[in-house]
C-alpha cells in the first residue's frame, strides 16, 4: 500500500539499524510523546533492536491515557441523566472513573451511543430536538479540529440541544513540565508528527533552547520510528541540541494554518489536569467564550465531584516513564484489558494495553547482549 509499504522495507531498517548501533557509545533515555509511536515501538520490537544503551521511554500522548479522572466522572454523571443522548468514540467507554465506567451506565439504561466522529453526534441532535446530545471531545491537538469545527456548525446552524465535554491537552506544555521536573531522565524527544501536521513546529525550537534537548519531528511506521532515532542519536552524541523534521511528508512547518484559524477561534488556552501527572499550566483547550453555550460543563453544571483514584494503579509513573508497564505489580494480573484498572490498559495507545497486547512480561539481556522478552502466558 502507497506510504505504507515503504516504510516497512525491512533493508532499509536494517541500514538504520545499522547507523545507529555504529554512531552510540553512551546511555541515552528518548522520550516518543505519542501512544501510537509507543505502539508503532513494541509492535515491531523496535525496542529490541536498537543498542541496549538506547531507552525509549513511554511518554504520555495518549488522549484516552490522560483524561482526568474528574472529568470521567463528570461524563458519567452527565450520561446518566434521563433527558441526555452521550455520544463518545468507542475507547472511553471502558475508562474507568472512580466507580464506574460508560458501559455500566450504559447498562443501567443510560442512553450512551458510540459514534465515529463529532458531527454524527451533531446529527443526533439535530434529528433528536427533545434531548439534549453530549458529544465527549477529549484528545490532542490533532483531533481537536474536528471537535471545533463541529461546535462551529453547532453555532452556525443554530443546534442549541447539542454541547461538548471538552478535555483537549496540548503537548508543548507536557514537554515542558516533564523537562522541569527534577527526576525527568528524558534527554531527547520524538515529537509526535500528526500534531505537527496541525500545528506545525513554531512550538518547539524555544523548548530546544531552554532545555538544551534534542526534538526530532518523527511519523508512525517502523522506518519513520528508526529515522526518528537514528537522527536523535546523532545530535545526542554530537552534543548538539536542535528541532529537526523527520516526517516533512505530512507535517510542514507551518502545520495546517485554516485548522489552526479555527482552534484559535473556538478554543482558549487553560490549565490542564492531566491523569497520574497532575495540572499543567497552559496544557489545554477549553470552549472559548464565543462558543461558551455549547459547554456541557456550564450547562450541566457538574460540580462536587468527589474522585476517588485506584490505589493499585501506577498509571501516572508509567506515563512520566518512571516505569515499564510490567514493572507495575497488577499488570497482568488483576488489570487486564478485559478489566483494567487504569486508563493505560484501556486504550488503543496506552503503554500498558500495548505491553499487555505484544506480551512484553519483562527485559533480559541476553548472553548475546542482544534483548530477550519473556511472554505472558
Ligand atoms: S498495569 Fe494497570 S494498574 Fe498497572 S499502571 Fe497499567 S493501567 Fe495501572
Amino acid at each position: 500500500m502507497k506510504y505504507i509499504d515503504e516504510f516497512n522495507d525491512p533493508e532499509l531498517a536494517k541500514r538504520l539499524l545499522d547507523d545507529i548501533h555504529a554512531t552510540v557509545t553512551r546511555p541515552w533515555a528518548i522520550m516518543e510523546v505519542c501512544g501510537g509511536q509507543t505502539h508503532s515501538i513494541i509492535r515491531h520490537g523496535i525496542d529490541q533492536l536498537i543498542p541496549e544503551l538506547v531507552e525509549m521511554i513511554h511518554g504520555p500522548g495518549c488522549p484516552v491515557c490522560v483524561t482526568p479522572l474528574e472529568l470521567i466522572d463528570k461524563a458519567l454523571a452527565i450520561a446518566a441523566r434521563p433527558e441526555v443522548i452521550f455520544c463518545s468514540f468507542g475507547d472511553m467507554l471502558r475508562v474507568p472513573g472512580s466507580h464506574q465506567d460508560l458501559f455500566r451506565i450504559k447498562s443501567e439504561g443510560g442512553d450512551v451511543r458510540v459514534v465515529y466522529s463529532p458531527l454524527d453526534a451533531l446529527r443526533v441532535a439535530r434529528d433528536n430536538p427533545d434531548r439534549q446530545v453530549v458529544f465527549f471531545g477529549i484528545g490532542f491537538e490533532t483531533t481537536a479540529p474536528p471537535n471545533a469545527m463541529t461546535v462551529y456548525q453547532a453555532a452556525q446552524l443554530n443546534i442549541p440541544n447539542f454541547s461538548m465535554l471538552v478535555s483537549h491537552v496540548r503537548v508543548p506544555p507536557a514537554i515542558e513540565a516533564i523537562m522541569s521536573s527534577p527526576t525527568c531522565r528524558v534527554q531527547a524527544f520524538l515529537a509526535a508528527g500528526h500534531v505537527c501536521s496541525v500545528m506545525g513546529t513554531s512550538e518547539y525550537p524555544g523548548l530546544v533552547e531552554k532545555f538544551s534537548v534534542p526534538i526530532v519531528v518523527t511519523g508512525f511506521e517502523p522506518l519513520d520510528i528508526l529515522e526518528g532515532i537514528r537522527r536523535t542519536v546523532h545530535q545526542l552524541e554530537a552534543g548538539t541540541a536542535e528541532l529537526d523534521n523527520a516526517y516533512l511528508r505530512a507535517a510542514p512547518a507551518a502545520g495546517n494554518p485554516a485548522a489552526r484559524r479555527l482552534l484559535d477561534d473556538v478554543f482558549e488556552i487553560t490549565d490542564r489536569g492531566w491523569r497520574g501527572i497532575g495540572v499543567i499550566p497552559g496544557s489545554g483547550w477549553r470552549l472559548s467564550p464565543k462558543y461558551r453555550a455549547f459547554d456541557a460543563e456550564y450547562r450541566f453544571q457538574v460540580s462536587d465531584i468527589d474522585t476517588e483514584e485506584s490505589t493499585l494503579c501506577r498509571s501516572g509513573e508509567v506515563l512520566q516513564g518512571f516505569i515499564k508497564p510490567h514493572q507495575c505489580a497488577a499488570f497482568g494480573t488483576t488489570c487486564t484489558p478485559r478489566n483494567p484498572l487504569g486508563a493505560t490498559m484501556v486504550s488503543n495507545e496506552g503503554a500498558c494495553a500495548a505491553y499487555y497486547l505484544y506480551r512484553r512480561l519483562e527485559s533480559t539481556p541476553r548472553p548475546d547482549g542482544r534483548r530477550e522478552v519473556a511472554s505472558i502466558g
